[in-house]
């Protein structure tokens, strides 16, 4: 019997045959999509992402639709929510008007959203990953990081089998197709699961990681938007490869803590954790806008209200949160959450919104966004929130004033005083501050 751990043998991910020979198809069932990597077998962080989900649940739920162009979207938001594979071919993307849609693919069916069944399919498939392990990370209503590490005894099967049986079972009972990639960390995973869609499942290995990642755009990194990306092709960077060249010192010096991370990610380093979702309980705050908003000038008053919301319930129930967690919908229902964690618990709306702005200051890139959210998680009530910080006197100053004004607030109601916050003066003293890590 071949060996099931050795990194020599690849497997077929139809019919899970090992592999010992260095053959092109399955020597048991034929199929051409055999897996081999020399790290194979050590990997154990996935990211999973069903393959134009929208489009795909719409055309299983119709068969007649099966060959035809497809899109999701009009209505009243007018641009596409997922495309098809046939219609992709046709040039269509995601979050294209539906006008340059239908002239790209003038055949097109065009269904409107039912994100109720959507909702409703993604759980399921969700369920799935759970049967797995329960260190699932959710990123959107299709989308999810799973963490297998120590799951290999309960299994009986080391996390790349399993993955490639969780794809072949959402095939069989959801008849819908999704992509893994697997890798030894988040950012590569979800690089990973991009690689070979639809139906694909890309492994990216530790060894590999810098020469991989040497000649790819600065904009695969986790965190650079459009608009940072211009900011360093302004400075002359475009690759990774040229990130991993440079110092920590220098480019922390140049782009602050997102300096850190262009140092650690271009290099492969990644140490946030797969956190499954409702793991800690968090207290947030959320609205949803009559008209989708793109520009910071116009999310930052809804952000620093919220922020105050935030904070009124943690100081309500005197607890503090140390984990700050940003929430955007953009117009196409994309789910996206980022979040920071703090060197100490807070409940000051100071604190959370400055940490929420440093997050949001990223994600603007042109997007158009219908929601907004943000909230603590992490929570704690032994005392120890926002200890007066001798570093940063500014911030220990802002902790005094919002006391007050607490006070003040407590006595006379919450509209007694404004924080005289205005757009300008705040965005010149949100420079990262040193007690924040990513
Ligand atoms: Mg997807």
């Amino acid at each position: 019997m071949a060996p099931l751990n050795d990194p020599e043998f690849g497997f077929c991910r139809d019919c899970l045959t090992a592999q010992a020979s260095a053959g092109r198809r399955c020597q048991q069932c034929g199929s051409p999509r055999l897996l081999r990597h020399p790290e194979l077998y050590r990997l154990s962080i996935a990211h999973v992402d069903c393959d134009a989900f929208y489009a795909s649940v719409e055309k299983r739920d119709n068969p007649e639709l099966r060959n035809k162009p497809v899109i999701i979207g009009g209505g009243k938001r007018g641009v596409v929510s997922t495309a098809c594979y046939v219609a992709r071919i046709h040039g269509v993307k995601s979050a294209m008007p539906m006008f340059k849609a239908l002239e790209a693919c003038p055949h097109a069916v065009v269904i409107s959203p039912n994100m109720e069944k959507y909702v409703r399919v993604g759980r399921e498939i969700r369920q799935m990953m759970r049967d797995l392990t329960p260190q699932v990370e959710p990123l959107s209503i299709d989308e999810a990081f799973l963490d297998l590490s120590g799951t290999q005894r309960l299994h009986h099967d080391p996390p790349v089998r399993v993955m490639a049986q969780f794809s072949n079972r959402v095939e069989k009972e959801m008849g819908l197709s999704v992509s893994v990639g697997l890798s030894y960390c988040k950012f590569l995973a979800k690089i990973a699961s991009d690689f070979d869609k639809p139906r694909g499942f890309s492994v990216i290995g530790e060894a590999e990681t810098p020469r991989f990642l040497s000649d790819k755009p600065v904009t695969m990194i986790w965190g650079v938007g459009k608009v940072f990306a211009a900011t360093l092709e302004r400075d002359g960077i475009r690759t990774i490869g040229q990130l991993q060249t440079m110092e920590l010192g220098a480019l922390m010096a140049a782009y602050g803590t997102m300096g850190q991370r262009l140092y650690q990610l271009s290099r492969g380093i990644d140490t946030r954790r797969v956190e499954p979702d409702g793991e800690s309980k968090s207290v947030s705050a959320e609205t949803t806008f009559n008209e989708d908003i793109g520009t910071l000038e116009e999310l930052v008053p809804i952000l620093r209200s919220l922020s105050e919301k935030v904070s009124r319930r943690l100081k309500a129930a005197d607890i503090a949160g140390r984990t700050v967690v940003l929430k955007l919908k953009s117009r196409d229902f994309k789910l996206k959450t980022r979040n920071r964690q703090l060197a100490d618990p807070t409940q000051l709306a100071d604190r959370i919104f400055r940490t929420g702005l440093a997050l949001l200051e990223k994600e603007i890139d042109g997007t158009r966004f219908r929601l907004i959210g943000i909230g603590v998680s992490d929570l704690s009530d032994d005392g120890r929130a926002d200890p007066l910080d001798l570093v940063d006197v500014q911030a220990t100053k802002r902790a005094v004033a919002e006391t007050a004004i607490d006070k003040l607030r407590g006595k006379f109601g919450n509209n007694a005083v404004e924080t005289g916050y205005t757009f300008g003066k705040i965005r010149q003293r949100t420079r990262p501050v040193p007690d924040e890590i990513d």
